[in-house]
């Protein structure tokens, strides 16, 4: 990371970055540059990771701020996105990185080994089957999600992760109207009320939105459906 990157980067947090931070940070970009040679983890060229990866995770660290310790899940993090990055900048937060491919969670243990991330935990497995297992039914404080399906089943996808009074964060770039519409009959069933989104320019005249979505109560006991039938509906 440049200067540069590293002065957008603290404007975007609101404060200054640590040196342990930036070499973090750095050596993320390296492992994924390199995991992108050897396994195409992502199809983001190197010149790009910084924006598109790191700068883009970091617009949810000031809404992830609280008192307390909390927990947060990134479901179907890739290649540990925004989950790494967050969890490098928020040392406090517990930082759950799942993902259904065995390939993406090998890379995630690697780095997390290699990068001596402490407060992050690897899960191989699929987000609507871990929501009906009792470690992580309504277990999280946080739930983050970028680039996963279209918003209706990302948020059945990650409800039954989120504790209530918790929030879900769905990171969107492309026009939202179509996906927001969508949503007046599914929030109830889901347990959830959408709040403020956030919205940001990533690149010029690309925007960028996180939907926010707090979890009103316990989700009833027969969600998330199975895959096949959310892919359906
Ligand atoms: N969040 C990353 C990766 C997005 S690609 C980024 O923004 O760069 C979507 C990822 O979700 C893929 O790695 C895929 O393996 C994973 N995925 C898809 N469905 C899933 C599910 N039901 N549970 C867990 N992971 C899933």
């Amino acid at each position: 990371m440049n200067k540069n990157q590293i002065t957008v980067l603290a404007r975007v947090l609101q404060r200054e970055l640590l040196p342990e931070e930036v070499a973090k940070l750095q050596s993320f970009i390296e492992e994924i540059s390199l995991g992108n040679s050897q396994t195409n983890l992502t199809a983001i060229p190197k010149e790009q990771i910084f924006e598109r990866h790191i700068l883009d995770s970091a617009y949810l660290v000031p809404l992830l701020t609280a008192d307390s310790p909390r927990s947060l899940i990134d479901v179907g993090t890739g290649a540990g996105i925004p989950g790494i990055p967050i969890s490098i900048l928020l040392p406090k937060l517990s930082v759950t990185l799942v993902d259904s491919s065995l390939r993406k969670v090998d890379f995630l243990v690697r780095t997390g080994t290699k990068l001596g991330l402490k407060n992050v935990q690897c899960l191989h497995g699929r987000a609507e089957e871990l929501s009906h297992d009792s470690d992580h039914r309504e277990r999280y404080s946080f739930c983050t999600a970028r680039g996963l399906r279209a918003l209706p089943q990302l948020l059945e996808l990650c409800t039954g992760l989120v504790e209530v009074g918790g929030t879900i964060f769905a990171m969107k770039s492309q026009d939202l109207a179509d996906e927001a519409h969508s949503l007046a009959n599914l929030l109830p069933e889901l347990a959830l009320r959408k709040n403020e989104d956030s919205l940001y320019v990533l690149e010029p005249s690309r925007y960028h939105a996180i939907l926010t979505f707090e979890k009103l109560a316990p989700l009833s006991p027969h969600l998330p459906r199975t895959w096949k039938k959310i892919s359906r509906s």
